[in-house]
Order: C-alpha cells, then structure tokens, then sequence
C-alpha cells in the first residue's frame, strides 16, 4: 500500500502519465467512457472497465507509442438532477464534490490519466462548444422544430426516449407508468445519415456484438410505399415489406393521430372513434409499440381502395399503429401476418390467402407461389416483390421503398441541468442562434430549478434571463427555454480531451490531425445504440462542414463484459454491490486489478467472488520473492526448458494483451513463475538471471503497475518501468523441443521420426501413419493395436 502510494506520487511529480501532446512521434488515443460522478463513487463496473482500457493504454506505451488516455465527466443531465433533488440540493453544489472524490477514486486505482486534460460538461468552458456544436448543426439545416407525441414521466417531469420506457415504465421510476404528451421540441436529423451510418459499419473495427446492435436499431427494410385512395380521393400511403401480398390486403389499419381519421370517419362512428383516440393518447409510446396484450382497435366508417384488387376496404384505427413510424398506416394481410390475423380474428375481418400452401394460416413464409393475385398467380413472392411494386408504380399507385427504425434525435429537455439551447425566438425572424461571440449561454445559477408538471423547463420562470433581443433585428426576442440532451455533451467529448487548453476553438486543428480518431474505445455495449450512434452523427456532420478531416470518430472499438456478484446482477435492492474501495483498502489497487481482470475473459465480464483475490495477492508475493532471488551477477545457469518457456510466455503475453485476453495472458505469467521457483529451488544460492526476470517484470506492469515500478527499481533502473519496452521473443527459442519418436510395426523398429516434446498419443499415431516408410508397412491393413510410451515410442500392430 505504501508502494502504491509512493508510485502515484512519484508519476505525478515526474509526469510520468503527462505526455507533451504537441511533441508525440506515435501517438495513441486510449480513450475510456466517461463516467457520471454520481454520489456513491465509482461502481465496480466503473472500475473493471476502466482498468481495462488502462490496461491496453500501458501495453501499447510499452510496446512504444506515445499514449493519451484522458478522463473527465459527464456530469450534466437528469441522473445528477434527480438526485440532487432527492437529497435537497443543488446540483451545482453536489456535482464538485462527487467529481472531487471519483478523481481521488481513479488515482487510487492507479489509471494513467492525463490529468492536464480533464474536463466536465459543465463546466462553462466546456458547454460553450456543445452550444457550439449545437449551432453547427443549425445552421447546416440538421436542427428543426416538430410538434410530435413523446413519452412524458410525470415522476421525471421530462420527455423520456423510447429507450427509457420498459414496458410502460419510466427507468428511473418502476412505479410510475409513462404517459403520452403533445410537445413542439428540437430534432438533430440523424435519419439523413442513416445509409451512412450503417454502411460505414462493415469497415470499423468494433465488436460485432456492438455492429449488431448499432445495425438493428438502424432496422433497414426493404420494400414498397403502396397507396389506397379514399372515395374522396385522398392518398393514404402505406409501407410494406410484402407488396408481393397486396392480393390479401383486406383492410387498412391507421394511427388513432393519422390526420385523415377525421374525414374517413362515418357518422354514425364518430362517438366510439372519438372515444378510443382519447383513451389511446393517455397511452405512453413504448406500450403502444410492444403491445403484448390483447389487440384493441375501431371501424371507422370508412373506406380505401386497395391499388392492386380495386377493390374497397374498411379502415380501422388501432393503438398498435404509430404515427411516427412510417406513414402512420399500415395495410392489413392477415392470411400471411401474425398480427394482422390475429386482429382480423378479433374484429372478425375477411381473411384471403394468396401465398399457396399447406401450413394453416397465418402462413409468413416468403418461400412459396401466389395465388388469388390476377396476373401475378405463380409467380415465386421475392420475384413478385419487384414485379408488383413496379406494376403500382406504372399506375402511380406505389414504389420501391427502403424504411428504417431509426428516430431524427430529440435534443430538447425540459430540466434545469444541462446546456441552455443557443437559440432566441423573435416573431419576425423566428428561431435565431445565438452569435458564435455571445457563447456561452451561461445556464443561470437559481435555487427555483425544480421541475413541474407544466412541461415547460424550470429556464421559463426566469424571466430576467430569457427576455433579451433578437440578435438579427433586435426586437424583443425570448430565449429557447429547454436545455440539450446529456448525451449531446458526450457525443464530442473525444474531441476536446486533446484541445482542453485552448479556450478560443472547440478543437485545435494540428492537435486534432494528430491525435483523431481515437486509435482505441473501450465501453459498455449499454451505450451502443445511444452514444455511440449520436457520436458518429456528429463527427459526420463536422466533417461534412469542413471542421474534422474524418467521419468516423472510433476507429477501434471493444465492448467489455459485465460483472456479476456469486452469479447475481448487482444491483442496491440485493445489497450485493461491491464497493471497490474497501477492497482496495485491504488488498491495494494492484491486487484488486488483477483479480477483476483474471475473473473472466475481458469482453465477456466475470463472477465477482471475495474468496478469489488472496489468490492474487499470493501470485505477487511469489513475484516478489523471484524479483529479490535474481543476481545481478548473472546467476546459475539457466536450463534449456527455463529459455523455452520465457519465449513462449512472451509470444502468448503479446498475442493475449492487445487482443483483451487479459485473463489467459496472466495464467501464462502464473506459469513462468512457477517455472522460475522451480529452478531456482533446484540452485539454491546461484540467484536467478536478471535476463529471465526483467521480461516478467515488464509484461506484470500493465496490470500490476505500482508494484512493477517498485520491483523493476529493486532490479536497479532509474527510469519508470513503462520506458523498458514491450520484451521480444525468439521465435526459434519458443518452439518446442524435438525428440526422436521411434516407430514400429509388429514390434520391429522401421523408423525414427523428429516430434515435439510432449506429443500426444493421437496425434503421435498419426504422424506416425503418415510416414513414407511406414506407409509402406501399414499399406491398406487394418491396424489392430497400438502400444504408445510419449516421446519414446509407437508401436503399430497390424
Ligand atoms: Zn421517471
Ligand atoms: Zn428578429
């Protein structure tokens, strides 16, 4: 412990973490998520991710780059605020001291952390450039207003993003079911974006877990956008993955919200229509689209006609049809849609098969032939798809279309804590941005910050700060009242972290080229379809600006795995969260790191138990008695199996370290030590060679830093270990020792073959069998026995 402390002290007053970023000659960015500093300090999820990342940035120091790894916090946004409610204070009071005590929590666990280069979002000098961010993409267009339905949590008293519903309850609050709310708000267009953002996925570098999620939230479909045309002559279009199955459409589904509801309904189906809409808006968003429970919909009166049949079908209102997906309609195939049948079923709607077949319906195969479809009868569906689409189209009754999943980005928050929206409303010159020189628009320090149920942010009660001038005419003007989205603030942190210093630009343009993209970004799969898609949209759109000279900002990217506690989720409720103070308190933060990265593979995470770590701690001890055995003289001669195995210790280390197997390349170092006390117990006095020490030092200190750096001090060196260099190894050393295998057939030698030491009975025979002379012996006879004695012997009986 006295070590660790004396090694953190002493990285600090040499700067040994603090690289000159100016004067890199290979630059490494190891970036790590930043965290939320919430009041209980860093969580062992935190930490395990963290010593991960730092450990591949001291890898890639040793192995000689030039390393950046930055931290700050991301401390804005309604985490910070609830809390700060609960507990009766101002969040601007409360955030310090959280930050103040998670910096002394990352030094203690021993993080290379750049400290120069710090940051937080709220700090003023920072979310001038999100605003900045902000008006950049204003002014290029990809910032509109829009009146839509939301999520609202009355508990929050904020719009949530669909992501934070779970089945009809806000995150936050598993009590309180979410309601729906009509709100005029700020969109970033990342549906511009979407091909881009997809497309570009296949040449990153990033876990395909990560791909996979990133793709399917994107959710790319093919298909067609068909129109039916009412008695009255209005369009309702329709999108559809199955045009092939407009035969079967035999009735139309809209949103309660769709804006032909009111003239499509009959009179005499006015009341029930009227009463079902308003039930259905008290309805929050993520239920609606789940919809696991019973169907519900009306008739309203009203009719459309189907574009291929020409026929007229009746048009319902349902609750499981959004507005803001697609077109807000959807055409009904029940024969050949789960959903649709089951519906049909319910509202007792005609069904028409007209994909053949034997399976009783619905039947959702799209391997199978029309029928009831005219013309196209025989026709194989994916060949239809084309063919029906293009026969709409002709009668400009459809086209080919391809729908995504992916939501525009509502950036509007109805908090006090966050950035205020750089925006000034004038009724003559509508929204304005507030002038690059005018930033920042300061977030105006109050105690009335608590939010309400009104919707409007806690910004609109203070007057004297929103009423200023229109910047264009300069009449009265009224300033944006809702503050950014957190994760606009982390979705160009990356950015800053090299430019912290330079006040008059977002990011210093030669410190940008040198340092971006990041080189490595290690996180949580949790932020795989919000951060990471947000952070990528923006770089893209800086770049199309002309800001940055690369579109993607993460050129590698690894998701680490999740740790568990004896097999449960940690989580407060249980009680069985490990807090990783206590545990670096007792055991040292070198102990602690090792044993959270032996627990499992990296990237798949591990069972937290407390009985595993004194197996560390012995791992050390016997480290250090190995490190106070070597002779500096030279010490014994070192046997020929001793040289095979540091080779092949550092092969594996090498292989394991950048690729995150982080707990085999420890066994492998487990293994050579043991190695080194076997010898040296068999010497006793002789001292062991510094040569078959000072690898093991070097390849532990990633892990183990502090006690690396006091272990190679006791070997002699001046320096810090982390300037030693990454050890090489003989490929020629590291191969296995050959011996003589000695074959015979029918107890009679016939040949003498060169194997590796330790060959296995198996594949001894089969080395054996494939010999020239032996195959002549063998020749097609069975053979009936095999006497085997390793790495001496195969006797082959035929
Ligand atoms: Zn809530
Ligand atoms: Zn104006």
């Amino acid at each position: 412990m006295a070590i660790e402390a004396k090694w953190q002290e002493r990285w600090e007053a040499r700067g040994t973490n603090a690289p000159d970023l100016t004067r890199a000659a290979k630059p490494y960015y190891n970036l790590m998520m930043f965290p939320y500093p919430s009041a209980e300090g860093l969580h062992v999820g935190n930490v395990f991710a963290f010593i991960g990342a730092d450990i591949h940035g001291r890898f890639r120091r040793l192995a000689g780059h030039d390393v950046f790894e930055p931290i700050g916090f991301d401390a804005f946004g309604i985490h910070s605020e609830n809390y700060a409610l609960k507990v009766n204070m101002h969040p601007g009071a409360l955030i310090p001291r959280n930050i103040a005590r998670f910096r002394d929590q990352l030094r203690r666990i021993g993080l290379m952390v750049h400290w120069k280069h710090e940051l937080s979002t709220t700090d003023p000098a920072y979310y001038k450039w999100t605003q900045w961010v902000f008006l950049q993409l204003f002014k290029a267009g990809h910032a509109y207003r829009k009146a839509g339905a939301v999520n609202w949590c009355p508990d929050c008293k904020t719009v949530l993003a669909n992501e934070q519903v779970i089945d009809g309850f806000c995150e936050r609050h598993p009590e309180t079911p979410v309601t729906q709310r009509w709100l005029e708000q700020w969109f970033f267009a990342i549906t511009r974006y979407v091909e881009r953002l997809l497309n570009n996925l296949e040449k990153l570098d990033w876990s395909d877990s990560t791909r996979t999620l990133q793709a399917n939230w994107i959710g790319r479909s093919e298909g067609a956008e068909l129109v039916f045309v009412t008695p009255t002559g209005d369009r309702i279009p329709v999108f559809t993955t199955r045009p092939d199955t407009i035969f079967g459409a035999t009735f139309l589904v809209l949103a309660p919200e769709h804006p032909l509801v009111d003239a499509l309904t009959a009179a005499e189906q006015r009341e029930v229509v009227t009463r079902y809409r308003r039930k259905v808006s008290e309805m929050d968003v993520v239920a609606r689209r789940v919809g696991a429970r019973e169907k519900t919909g009306v008739f309203t009166g009203g009719y459309a006609r189907n574009p291929a049949t020409g026929e007229n079908v009746p048009v319902w209102i349902a609750d499981y049809v959004l507005m803001d997906y697609g077109t807000g309609a959807i055409m009904a195939v029940p024969a050949h849609d789960e959903r649709d049948y089951e519906f049909a079923r319910l509202m007792r709607l005609p069904i028409t098969q007209v994909v053949a077949g034997d399976q009783p319906l619905p039947f959702t195969s799209r391997q199978g032939t029309l029928t009831n479809s005219g013309a196209f009868d025989g026709m194989r569906c994916d060949e239809a798809i084309g063919k029906i689409s293009d026969w709409l189209a002709q009668r400009a009754l459809g086209k080919r279309q391809v729908q995504f999943r992916l939501h525009d980005w509502c950036i509007s928050r109805q908090r006090y804590w966050g950035p205020p929206i750089p925006i000034i409303y004038c009724d003559t010159c509508g929204p304005v941005g507030v002038p690059e020189k005018d930033l920042p628009v300061l977030l105006p320090e109050t105690e009335d910050f608590r939010p309400d149920d009104s919707g409007v942010s806690p910004l609109a009660r203070i007057e004297s700060w929103y009423r200023v001038p229109c910047p264009q005419c300069g009449a009265a003007g009224r300033r944006e009242t809702d503050v950014s989205d957190t994760f606009l603030d982390s979705a160009w942190y990356f950015l800053r972290y090299p430019s912290t210093g330079h006040a008059d630009v977002p990011f210093d343009r030669s410190l940008t080229k040198q340092w971006l993209p990041v080189d490595s970004y290690i996180g949580g799969n949790e932020h795989a379809v919000l951060h990471l898609m947000y952070a990528r949209y923006v770089t893209m759109v800086l770049h199309d600006l002309g800001h940055l000279d690369f579109e993607e900002p993460f050129t590698r990217f690894r998701a680490h795995g999740m740790i568990v506690r004896e097999g449960a989720k940690m989580s407060k409720s249980r009680g069985n969260v490990v807090v990783p103070d206590q545990y670096v308190a007792k055991w040292g933060a070198d102990t602690f790191r090792m044993y959270l990265m032996f627990l499992g593979p990296y990237q798949e995470g591990g069972d937290f138990r407390d009985e595993g770590i004194v197996g560390q701690r012995r791992f050390l001890d016997k480290v250090w008695d190995v490190v106070h055995a070597t002779s500096m003289a030279g010490g014994a001669s070192v046997p020929d199996r001793v040289v095979r195995k540091l080779h092949q210790t550092i092969r594996g280390v090498s292989e394991d370290v950048p690729e995150l197997r982080y707990n085999t390349a420890l066994a492998k170092l487990m293994e050579y030590v043991n190695e080194l006390r076997k010898m040296e117990a068999g010497q006793k006095g002789h001292g062991i060679p510094a040569s078959l020490v000072e690898p093991l030092v070097v390849m532990l200190a990633p892990f183990a830093p502090h006690f690396a750096e006091e272990c190679w001090e006791r070997l002699g060196h001046q320096a810090t270990v982390f300037e030693a260099g990454w050890p090489a190894f003989d490929a020629e050393l590291a191969k296995e020792d050959q011996i003589e295998l000695v074959v015979q057939v029918n107890g009679k030698v016939r040949a003498r073959i060169a194997a590796s030491a330790g060959l296995p009975e198996a594949q001894a025979i089969a080395l054996a069998r494939a010999d020239e002379v032996i195959r002549k012996f063998i020749d097609t006879n069975e053979i009936r026995k095999v006497i085997f004695v390793q790495d001496r012997l195969v006797n082959l009986v035929v």
